[in-house]
């Protein structure tokens, strides 16, 4: 593969890891066959040189395990045997053309990633829902933002988070609610220590049921009940009715629904509120006094928000203290997503989720429809107008034989997803699955039948967005080992093959970007004055960035007074939508016969489904296994001592782990993380197994932060 960089020891490209999007420098070798090292890039306006120990030793991650030709058995009892890509290509043409003719479109389902670059998840997209009249598109985002892709879209008409990272050095308060940011987003952290570290502010305040490196530097934490993240929202509403904390007129000029919300919140006292979080209410009145005397107020969120059955409504109540209080729109003040995964929001401007189409349009409006029919020159009514299948809707389709084809591509979600056993059994009914993957070994790979090698980040070029709208040119530096290939060609070559020679012409990355960017012009997230070649030549760059926009001028906020939306709200009112949803709390709450709520999430160190950073050397060292974090209380209850084992029963399966005893985490809540599945050995750990299916119904997201346990000694 030819390569702009390969004759440079030195190539750029945003971190393939969580959605800060830091800029990473890279050094080839210095022997050949060596790991090329990575620094942070001092040039790169969202990290300034930041780097995590994530991204410092991804260069270690390359060369182990590699995929490099393309694998095939008839059935996942047999071993595999290598095929060329001919014939690869040669199978999925005859089952794709077999499953079209017998049971339709709607038998075909592809589940991509966060980790796709933009080109890829457009590409994927375009084959499965222009070409073949199927919107199964669905990613890992999935499992990560869809609660917060939901929330914006309802508040604020679309999609799209408002602020920047200069709004760390800005706000006066920070709200970090689930999400562990010391941990998971860590260089954002930093940035907000440093910034205190000087005196210079600000104040912080960390939701969240265990204690954490994040809420060990806060002014104020707020050790919440699993599942009362939307209950406290209300409670501090309440106190902003009381306080003089609405702003009237922004109230009134720029928002609906205030007198329905404001009757909800009317209804949660502080008494309320705090005796279902579990919390002081000295502490919520803390909070409220703080958000009152704000001048600007930031809050960040992650998945403890967004994975909850009532994810969509929590966002939308974070969104509702912004509006109601004027705290958006402006520097320092906004509700502001953290992405999980790197191009997560590429992801989403691409359309990559079952209920979109690129450039923040969606399946159900006709006229989202026909622009997209019309750029990818496809007859029309090409797109069906009901939105595809989410991820567990496409578990749930397996098992009831409607799946004859599904496609995974660069994600591992025999370890990601709920209710593992069942996910295992339903796709084992699945007549053909097909695994597009960079690395050897995981767990999906045990319940494939076709495996296709595929380039990494770094072995191809394209570009990924950070959760500030940055958007980073990640170039090629080095070659992908093997016959592995990018997954846009994988998808571009299929679609040619499958009859759409013209749809699919495309000769480089930079094609398939230029097309997409121009779907985006007039829309929210308007790109497209963007390209490879301005990416290259003048770095990172945020959207908005309409054609003709200077390098260094896309739009740092949304809903300004004086950008080009003008504060107005895409919505058909131009304003935003308060919604006044009642807190319902967890789908599986605590019983008398599992008391206790386990709770699932990350470590410093490690990266999801550890693919990668098992690995590292210096990783596995500060994280060697995984460990049950227990409140002394409860392990009293349980018959468990430190460095015990415990069983961990859910009603979906049981598993043994190490015990760690610690008052830090709330009593009656354990805590484990995910990362360790299956292909692990004896210290496989699937976290996941436990949990359950339930979700938001608008986001489709699953409630990973919450499941009955009943917790005994091994
Ligand atoms: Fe990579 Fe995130 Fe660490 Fe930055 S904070 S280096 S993006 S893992």
């Amino acid at each position: 593969m030819a390569t702009d960089s390969s004759a440079s020891p030195v190539a750029r490209a945003q971190c393939p890891y969580c959605g800060v999007g830091c800029g990473l420098e890279l050094k080839a070798p210095a022997e050949p066959g060596g790991s090329c090292t990575a620094r942070g890039d001092r040039h790169h306006p969202s990290s300034l040189g930041q780097v995590c120990v994530k991204g410092a030793t991804v260069g270690e991650t390359l060369h182990h395990n590699r995929l490099t030709t393309p694998l095939w058995r008839a059935r996942t009892d047999q071993p595999f045997e290598a095929i060329s890509w001919e014939r690869a290509f040669s199978l999925l043409v005859e089952r794709i053309q077999a499953t079209l003719a017998s049971k339709g479109p709607q038998a075909l389902a592809i589940y991509g990633s966060g980790q796709f670059l933009c080109e890829d998840y457009y590409a994927a997209n375009k084959l499965l829902k222009g070409a073949l009249g199927s919107n199964n598109f669905d990613a890992n985002s999935r499992l990560c933002m869809s609660s917060a892709v939901a929330g914006y879209a309802r508040s604020l008409g679309s999609d799209g988070p408002p602020c920047c990272y200069d709004d760390l050095d800005l706000a006066d308060l920070v709200l970090l609610i689930g999400t562990n940011t010391a941990e998971c987003h860590p260089v954002l952290f930093q940035r907000l220590l440093k910034r205190r570290r000087k005196g210079a502010g600000p104040r912080l305040v960390v939701v969240d049921p265990r204690a954490t490196a994040a809420s060990d530097a806060a002014d104020l934490h707020l050790a919440i009940a699993p599942g009362t993240d939307l209950a406290l929202l209300c409670g501090l509403g309440h106190l902003l009715l009381q306080r003089g904390g609405v702003d009237q007129a922004f109230v009134a000029v720029h928002t609906e629904g205030f007198t329905e919300l404001e009757t909800l919140w009317r209804a949660w006292e502080p008494a309320r509120a705090a005796a279902v979080c579990g919390i002081a209410k000295a502490d919520l009145r803390q909070l409220a006094d703080w958000w009152c005397e704000a001048a600007a107020a930031l809050s960040l969120w992650s998945m403890g928000v967004n994975q909850s059955r009532e994810g969509t409504a929590t966002v939308a109540a974070i969104c509702n203290l912004h509006l109601v209080s004027g705290q958006i729109g402006r520097p320092g003040a906004g509700p502001f997503s953290l992405t999980g995964q790197p191009n997560a929001m590429g992801g989403r401007e691409v359309g990559g989720l079952a209920q979109l189409l690129p450039g923040y349009r969606t399946v159900s409006d006709p006229e989202h429809r026909a622009e997209v029919e019309r750029h990818w020159g496809v007859a029309p009514g090409s797109i069906v107008p009901e939105p595809g299948l989410a991820v567990w809707q496409q578990i749930e389709a397996m098992e009831r034989g409607e799946l004859d084809l599904w496609w995974v591509a660069a994600t591992n979600p025999l370890v990601s997803l709920p209710s593992l056993d069942r996910v295992r059994a339903a796709v084992a009914s699945c007549p053909l699955v097909v695994l597009s993957e960079a690395y050897a070994g995981t767990e999906t790979e045990a319940v494939a039948h076709l495996v296709l090698p595929a380039a990494q980040w770094s072995e191809k070029e394209g570009v990924m967005v950070n959760s500030e709208r940055r958007v980073t040119l990640c170039r090629a530096f080095r070659e992908p080992p093997g016959e592995a290939r990018p997954d846009w060609a994988i998808f571009a070559e299929l679609g040619r093959r499958l009859g759409f020679v013209e749809q699919f012409n495309y000769g480089t990355a930079a094609e398939v970007y230029a097309e997409f960017v121009a779907l985006t012009a007039g829309r929210l997230c308007d790109s497209s004055g963007l390209s490879h070649q301005l990416l290259a030549d003048h770095g990172p760059q945020q959207w908005p960035f309409p054609g003709g926009t200077e390098p260094g001028g896309g739009q740092e906020r949304l809903y300004t007074e004086t950008g080009c939306d003008g504060r107005r709200f895409p919505t058909p009112s131009g304003r935003a939508r308060l919604w006044a949803d009642p807190p319902l709390g967890l789908a599986e709450p605590p019983d008398a016969a599992y008391p206790l709520v386990l709770t699932v999430g990350r470590l410093l160190g490690h990266w999801h489904t550890m693919t990668r950073t098992a690995h590292v050397a210096r990783v596995a060292k500060a994280h060697p296994e995984p460990l049950l974090e227990v409140h002394p209380h409860d392990a009293t209850q349980a018959g468990l001592e430190e460095g015990g084992m415990a069983q961990v029963r859910s009603r979906r399966g049981a598993l043994l782990v190490k015990v760690q005893l610690s008052a830090r985490i709330r009593p009656g809540t354990v805590f484990l993380p995910m990362h360790w599945g299956a292909s692990q050995g004896e210290l496989a750990c699937e976290a996941n197994r436990l949990m359950h299916e339930l979700g938001c119904p608008i986001s489709k997201q699953p409630e990973l932060k919450g499941a009955a346990v009943a917790l005994a000694p091994a």
